[in-house]
């Protein structure tokens, strides 16, 4: 084995709920309206059992075949599932079968493969947006999240949630809540339209103070959980 560094997940969960828990009262937010979604991408078995027994409940996962593995030996475990990757046409099927949400819906042609695909209970499906300061290529602009919402709202397997972002990483920390705070705009409007929206994803182990700040509801948070990714 490699390295000598050992993570006390369960250490770290216990302190992440205690920061959560502060933010909260300092931004205002009401207590436990912020979720912890653990994003186990690359990590093993044994430390997503070591966060389930710290009371985590929600994962994170954005490659389907290692997912897909994951999911099937800890299907024990009654852990709910979010895939957050960018999604291939020729993923849905794996997808709509594994995962109970969906977090990084970016076009109509992926949201109908997910519904046609998708057997027994609604997927939960978050809209992901590009905000300006994204280099990335992936999520709909701002301009464009109503369509996406408007086609989302009209497939019957499909549970339109919230909406999802992922912004470039930026030092200071004013700089991130103007961000985030695009994203919660947006929300608050198409809330309007589509009042079953009740989650806003965002925030990750660098960032989110300013996103729980700004209204996060559902923070995705991989490094401060596990540790550094294996690589
Ligand atoms: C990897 C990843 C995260 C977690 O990133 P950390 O910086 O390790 O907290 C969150 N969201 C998405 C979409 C990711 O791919």
């Amino acid at each position: 084995m490699r390295g000598q560094i050992v993570i006390d997940v369960a250490e770290n969960i216990a302190q992440l709920n205690r920061r959560i828990r502060d933010y909260e009262r300092r931004y205002g937010r009401s207590e436990n309206s912020v979720g912890l979604l653990a994003v186990s991408k690359r990590q093993s078995c044994a430390s997503i059992r070591a966060a389930a027994a710290a009371g985590v409940r929600d994962f994170g996962e954005n490659y389907l075949q290692e997912a897909q593995d994951k999911i099937d030996e800890l299907a024990g475990l009654d852990l709910r599932w979010h895939y957050i990757g960018p999604i291939q046409a020729n993923k849905t099927r794996g997808i709509a079968d594994s995962f109970d949400w969906v977090h990084s819906v970016d076009r109509a042609k992926i949201a109908t493969r997910l519904n046609d695909q998708r057997q027994g209970e609604p997927l939960q499906v978050c809209v992901q947006v590009n905000l300006s300061t994204e280099a990335s290529k992936s999520g709909v602009l701002i301009a464009e999240a109503e369509a996406l919402c408007d086609c989302i709202s009209r497939l019957p397997k499909l549970s339109l949630r919230g909406l999802m972002a992922i912004p470039a990483p930026l030092p200071e920390f004013s700089q991130q809540r103007a961000c985030f705070r695009e994203l919660a705009q947006c929300f608050h409007h198409l809330k309007g339209r589509f009042p079953g929206l009740d989650t806003l994803s965002m925030g990750m182990s660098n960032d989110f103070e300013a996103a729980i700040a700004e209204g996060a509801t559902c923070i995705r948070l991989g490094t401060v959980v596990f540790g550094p990714r294996p690589t």
